[in-house]
């Protein structure tokens, strides 16, 4: 046989950029290089009210989040960055808060050395820093305050904040060429531009390379893949990646994990943040489980053991599956926290919650623990698989509440110390 035969398995391109470390006390996260894909959110309560603020990072970090990024647009949220930082250490709650920065960045970090301090890692965007001479200014004080902290800088470009009087001399000189790019891609240009140019100036200043991290934010899919694809190509610092504005619901969801998943997939993007506009009543921690399946789905990472569930289809008009593939997937996760410490390795487990006999028995035989349920006109009988072995057979009314403990117990014997 032609090795045209044999199919090479798909798996994502290694990341070749500078690592960064994102410190608070002994708790260091690494970014960048060989560090696996960091999730990153951020609040949306007050950064005044400290309590609020703090119960909501420790929320989001419960949930997965290893930094967390605040506000910070006033003095008196600049004030009340140190009360959050020693409620969340009162709560064991060590993940590193980055402050985010925008128009007052350079007065709220020189005036407020405790915020500077306190914060891991600071947000600048360099369309938002002040215009002409002050720009440079004012950049320049935001970048020697990180540096005389050795703090991690993330220099994020976002093209709804874009610098606009570089983009309006880009487009100057691109009106005189005889044949003009399309405005497209001078913005592209100047997107990448203004990142790279604000990273050379920081290092200028006093930052290493590997205190700086960038971003070139996107809310449109190909936008976003097009800028970072030339940002990869052309420097090596680690890569926040994330899609901006990304919506509600499904469609935020959505556009992020097709633009993220295609970036990742090539390599591209050390750490990410999923923006999903809260639909009423949706916790913030959404964003966070999002990208935890972006990363899981793609084989980056493992948070959660993952559970196969067939969609259902003619063949089972019952619900019992659904229900009770819902009902694992619920216990798995809530017992997650918990579990992470005492069971090492049990993210990765597998299950398999199948709706009839056309595709059940493989499915569950490739978990790790799986069952087939019965489909309409089946024998009333459910196969469970460990292993990829038939174990037994469960039937009547308890097969919800059986199944459950066999999991429990197969847990317990696979990752619990004995094993
Ligand atoms: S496993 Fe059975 S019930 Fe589930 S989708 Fe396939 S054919 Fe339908």
């Amino acid at each position: 046989m032609s090795d045209d035969n044999f199919i090479e398995p798909a798996r994502p391109a290694p990341r070749r950029t500078r690592q960064a470390r994102v410190r608070w006390g002994d708790h260091v996260v690494t970014i960048g290089g060989d560090a696996p894909v960091r999730v990153q959110s951020m609040t949306n309560t007050d950064t005044v009210d400290v309590i609020e603020t703090a119960v909501q990072v420790k929320e989001l970090a419960r949930a997965g989040s290893e930094l967390v990024r605040i506000t910070v647009n006033t003095p008196e949220a600049a004030q009340a960055v140190p009360h959050i930082r020693e409620q969340l250490d009162r709560m064991g709650v060590d993940v590193p808060l980055v402050g985010d920065f925008h128009y007052n960045g350079h007065r709220l970090l020189t005036e407020f050395p405790a915020c500077a301090q306190t914060l891991s890692k600071y947000r600048i965007n360099p369309g938002n820093v002040g215009k002409g001479d002050k720009r440079d200014r004012q950049f320049a004080q935001m970048v020697e305050v990180a540096a005389q902290h050795d703090k991690v800088v993330r220099i994020g470009v976002n093209w709804g904040s874009l610098d606009q009087e570089l983009l309006a001399q880009l487009m100057d000189e691109n009106a005189k060429l005889a044949e003009p790019h399309e405005p497209q891609q001078i913005m592209y240009r100047a997107i990448v531009m203004s990142a790279l140019e604000s990273a050379k100036r920081a290092e200028e200043i006093g930052l290493r390379a590997d205190q700086i991290i960038l971003s070139c934010k996107m809310s449109g899919v190909q936008d976003l893949v097009s800028v970072y694809r030339a940002l990869a190509k052309r420097c090596d610092y680690a890569l926040h990646l994330g899609l901006t504005e990304a919506g509600m619901g499904t469609k935020g969801t959505v556009a992020s994990t097709a633009a993220l998943a295609l970036l990742l997939q090539e390599g591209i993007g050390d750490t990410i943040r999923v923006s999903l506009t809260p639909q009423p009543g949706e916790a913030r921690t959404q964003e966070v489980v999002v990208a935890l399946e972006i990363l899981q789905s793609l084989g980056l990472r493992s948070f959660n053991p993952s559970v196969t569930a067939c969609p259902g289809c003619g063949r089972t008009t019952s619900t019992t599956f659904q229900e009770l593939a819902k009902q694992i997937d619920d216990y798995l996760r809530a017992q997650m926290p918990v579990w992470k410490a005492k069971y090492p390795g049990v993210e990765t487990m597998k299950v398999a919650v199948m709706g009839c006999i056309v595709n059940g028995p493989g499915e569950s035989k490739h978990a790790d623990i799986g069952i087939s349920l019965p489909g309409t006109g089946e024998a009333p009988a459910a196969p469970v698989f460990i292993d990829g072995e038939k174990a037994l057979t469960l039937r009547g009314e308890g097969i919800a509440r059986e199944f459950q403990a066999l999991v429990e117990n197969y847990i317990e014997k696979r990752f619990g110390a004995a094993a």
